[in-house]
């Protein structure tokens, strides 16, 4: 996979499902102001992250927490079968639903960005869930109830 953005080693959860990135930012956060890290090292948003934080970045509740100047904006990825090796910016309404239909397993990463500082952050990754669809160990016919 080839990213626009960071993906932070993860200690808990498993890789498939739902993935938490709040630890991860809140020690990088602490890191920049003990000056481990350097503002370059936290505000490096990807050109192309930028662009689509300007066009299709969701509003979101709190400022950015570097610059404090702007609010932050949150850009959802997908990844799986045919789309694109840099995942597919989801622009639509609708297109998550959309892309969970489709066969094979699809991964959304949601990542905030600041238009101003350009500080980045992925906030969780979720394996879509197919709507209707039997899990992989529910094959069996079903049991009637009652
Ligand atoms: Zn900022």
């Amino acid at each position: 996979m080839s990213a626009v953005f960071r993906v932070p080693p993860t200690t808990t959860g498993n890789s498939e499902g739902h993935v938490d990135y709040r630890l991860a930012r809140a020690s990088m956060l602490a890191s920049y102001r003990r000056g481990v890290l350097d503002l370059s090292e936290v505000c490096d948003a990807h050109p192309e992250l930028v662009r689509a934080a300007r066009e299709v970045g969701r509003r979101i509740q709190g400022d950015c927490p570097i610059c404090q100047r702007v609010r932050l904006v949150q850009v959802t990825y997908v990844f799986g079968p045919r789309l694109p090796k840099h995942g597919r910016c989801i622009s639509l309404r609708g297109e998550l639903a959309r892309l969970a239909k489709r066969p094979g397993t699809h991964v959304a990463f949601v990542v905030e960005v600041c238009q101003a500082c350009s500080w980045n952050h992925l906030v969780r990754r979720s394996t879509l869930e197919r709507p209707g669809a039997p899990g992989p160990a529910e094959t069996a016919a079903e049991e009637p109830n009652g």
